[in-house]
């Protein structure tokens, strides 16, 4: 087959599959649609018995546009980028690499659950990486400023990206399911529904940190610092990146929460230059002086 005939098998493939997604035609376990719903309604609810910030509306600012990002990157984006890694599959492939060709360690005879585990905690620190580098270099941060121009945190905030951060994550994550020789990511549904919960509550209004296990999960606290808009002049390329886990921000030292009220002002210098409007964020970053 050719790579146009490619390019579209895939787009449909992946239209029909969030349509029998939509009407409850696949199994409830891969059921993303439902799933990222059902995720958002618990927290949503959550927000509003117990809001950490009392005075911030429930239909905070940017609500709406938020919960269309969800969506957006979620389904519509994914249709479109579905194209364009099959036929970076193949091409791949037609030069004998493969999602198994690099595997380094096999973890398949070892337990289902200690699988998914390793997968969970490679997939959150090839991420975490990712951030820091997003961060990190002004060509990537003009993308990222999307993510960071929210400025009354809640649940929905979470899926708040641009596109493009879609593309910059991939690479990684595909490296980190190619070096796990033997694992089947049947399973990884389980992973995925854990890392958009995390998330999810990491932008939630509601004061939580896990106790002792605040060294060990992000947290709504830790990540609120994440988006504080000033930061020390030490740590000028940002702080708290983690995703799922805050394990590596204290292990690599980028972790701050220099106190924990809620209230601090949100967004980063110049964030009122970003366009309002989700069709202009669509082209943002991609020209100097973004
Ligand atoms: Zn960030
Ligand atoms: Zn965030």
């Amino acid at each position: 087959m050719d790579y146009v005939t490619l390019f579209f098998k895939a787009i449909k493939g992946t239209i029909d599959w969030t349509w029998r997604s939509i009407t409850f035609d696949v199994s409830w376990y891969n059921n993303y649609f439902w799933g990222l719903i059902v995720i958002s309604l618990v927290v949503w609810v959550l927000e509003i018995l117990f809001p950490w910030r009392k005075e911030q509306s429930i239909f905070r600012k940017d609500f709406w546009l938020d919960a269309f990002y969800m969506f957006f990157n979620f389904f519509i984006f994914a249709i479109v980028i579905s194209g364009v890694y099959k036929i970076l599959e193949v091409f791949f492939s037609e030069y004998g690499i493969t999602m198994t060709s690099i595997s380094i360690i096999d973890i398949s005879h070892i337990p289902k659950w200690s699988q998914l585990l390793i997968f969970f905690i490679l997939l959150d620190f090839v991420q975490w990486f990712t951030h820091v580098l997003l961060h990190r270099f002004e060509i990537l941060w003009r993308f990222h400023k999307v993510h960071h121009s929210v400025k009354e945190m809640g649940f929905a905030a979470h899926l708040r990206y641009h596109w493009m951060e879609n593309v910059l994550y991939k690479p990684l994550k595909v490296f980190a399911v190619m070096v796990l020789g033997g694992f089947v990511p049947e399973q990884a549904f389980i992973v995925h529904f854990v890392a958009i919960t995390i998330g999810h509550l990491n932008h939630a209004n509601i004061k939580l940190t896990y106790g002792p296990l605040k060294y060990i999960f992000n947290n709504p606290v830790m990540h609120l610092y994440h988006h504080a808009y000033a930061l020390p002049d030490s740590r000028k390329y940002g702080v708290n990146f983690g995703i799922s886990l805050s394990f590596w921000d204290y292990l690599f030292r980028t972790n701050y929460i220099p106190e924990a009220g809620g209230k601090i002002l949100l967004g980063y210098k110049d964030d009122q230059n970003m366009p309002r409007n989700f069709f202009k964020q669509l082209y943002y970053g991609f020209k100097r002086g973004d």
